[in-house]
């Protein structure tokens, strides 16, 4: 069975210490691809390092909306320049926008908007952090394909959604990723948008080391090996095995971030 983790943050300190045994747990539970996030532009040179360290590992380039302050008027040629320098770069992100922990909307926006003006440019995908702002992310999203009639390729990442606002994203051409959330007993909305997600846009992720899955979320520390148990539970949510769906996962994964087996 063959795995991709299409978000990770193995830069983070609490990876440090033991990268290399993290890496033979994800080898063994069949984890052949991953796509490392970026929060910041800063962080490039960490994240280069780790994917030159690991063949299986591509990354994005782009800034987080809970760090949209930061943003400075030459981040985009930054953030291009970096993007159209390193082949293993797959995709610009993460960037969204967030109102759960901030309510700078005017800067979000515009940082958001400017990536996606980079990610178009560049013909590379997004990676879309969402949370409590389906709205407005949907709207700015719809408002940039219709202004220039090509459609944006991307994912919703670590999606925790409705069914009805997952569907306005699919409407959108997107992916929808889903994390350890997705095992949560008490996640309905997410349980009953893993069944409805069509198969040729669904992918899976872990976000470590953040929200370890049930049976591992007692953990402090997430990690890729552990998207095995995003697979399972999304295989039982839509009663399919999870042979399927960590291959349709795995072929929509490359597909979308262009990565070959
Ligand atoms: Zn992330």
């Amino acid at each position: 069975m063959q795995l991709i983790d299409t978000h990770v943050h193995l830069n983070f300190d609490s990876f440090q210490p033991d990268l290399a045994s993290v890496r033979s747990r994800w080898q063994e539970a069949g984890v052949v691809r991953l796509v490392h996030s970026c929060v910041e532009p800063a962080e490039f040179t960490s994240i280069q390092a780790i994917a030159h360290q690991f063949p299986e590992l591509s990354f994005a380039v782009g800034l987080h909306p809970l760090d949209a302050e930061k943003w400075y008027n030459d981040w985009a040629d930054k953030i291009r320049s970096l993007a159209s320098s390193e082949p293993k770069v797959v995709a610009i992100g993460e960037m969204g926008l967030d109102f759960y922990k901030a309510d700078n909307y005017v800067t979000q926006r515009m940082v958001f908007e400017a990536q996606l003006a980079i990610a178009s440019e560049l013909h590379l995908p997004v990676i879309i952090h969402c949370r409590d702002a389906a709205k407005e992310v949907r709207e700015i999203l719809q408002k940039w394909q219709d202004s220039k009639g090509e459609p944006l390729r991307g994912v919703m990442h670590c999606w925790g959604g409705t069914p009805e606002e997952t569907q306005w994203f699919l409407d959108l051409g997107f992916y929808i990723s889903f994390s350890g959330t997705v095992t949560f007993k008490n996640a309905k909305a997410i349980h009953a948008s893993a069944a409805m997600v069509r198969s040729d846009r669904l992918l899976i992720e872990t976000d470590c080391p953040f929200l370890a899955p049930v049976p591992k979320r007692g953990e402090k520390r997430n990690e890729p090996a552990y998207v095995r148990y995003v697979a399972e539970q999304v295989a039982l949510l839509r009663g399919e095995t999870v042979e399927a769906i960590a291959h349709q996962t795995t072929q929509n994964a490359c597909k979308l971030f262009n990565l070959v087996l």
